[in-house]
Order: C-alpha cells, then structure tokens, then sequence
C-alpha cells in the first residue's frame, strides 16, 4: 500500500474500503452537498441500512469509481 488506505467508516472495523456511500442531511447540508462514508463489503448493508432508513443516502458506488469521478 502506498499512501493512505481508506478504511471501512463502521464502529470498530479496521478493513479497507470498498464502497463509498454519498449521503445527504437535508436539515444541514444544501441539497448538492454529498457527505461521504466509506465501507467494506460487511458494512455497506449496515450502513446503507442506517442512512436509508433517515432518508439520507443519496448514491453507493464502488471507491475506485469514486475516486475515477472525482479526478476527472
Ligand atoms: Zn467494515
């Protein structure tokens, strides 16, 4: 690994990310605002769970899509 490894956003899990979720808090964020939390194959269920159940979760795509759209 070179740099920094994005790690899963879940309480206590340690392993590297492959999903990032792309949510949104309507009450403080602007609508084209996107929070981000990052999540293994364990976790994406659980988090997206989390978020979707609040109406918050906006987007779950792949880390390396992510970061593909975000540099271009
Ligand atoms: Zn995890």
């Amino acid at each position: 690994m070179s740099d920094e490894t994005p790690i899963c956003s879940a309480k206590g899990c340690r392993t590297a990310a492959v999903w990032v979720l792309a949510w949104n808090n309507p009450k403080i964020h602007t609508p084209e605002r996107r929070k981000t939390w990052l999540a293994c194959e364990e976790h994406r269920e659980h988090l997206s769970q989390f978020l979707g159940v609040r109406g918050f979760l906006k987007d779950v795509v792949l880390l390396t899509q992510w970061q593909e759209e975000g540099s271009g």
